[in-house]
């Protein structure tokens, strides 16, 4: 079974965390906890190609898995940017 966000009454989409399978709290279609969301669109030279792959992350998953990198996440502050 695909756990997506698949449910279409009242624009009630169900988000998970594709780690750990945690049901990400969505309200009238607004993610209200923070998750980390990536798409990637793979290319020619890879093992995808034409493919579109896309997962969540809740914030505890995000921890775990970027806490195992070699060389960590690069943050910056939104003030920063802006
Ligand atoms: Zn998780």
């Amino acid at each position: 079974m695909v756990k997506r966000a698949a449910s279409n009454k009242n624009d009630d989409m169900q988000i998970y965390c594709n780690a750990c399978g945690k049901k990400l709290k969505v309200e009238n279609g607004i993610l209200k906890e923070d998750a980390f969301e990536a798409v990637k669109e793979w290319g020619y030279f890879s093992e995808w190609d034409t493919q579109i792959h896309r997962f969540n992350l809740c914030e505890m998953c995000y921890k775990k898995i970027t806490g195992e990198f070699k060389i960590p996440v690069e943050v910056k502050n939104k003030t920063e940017i802006m």
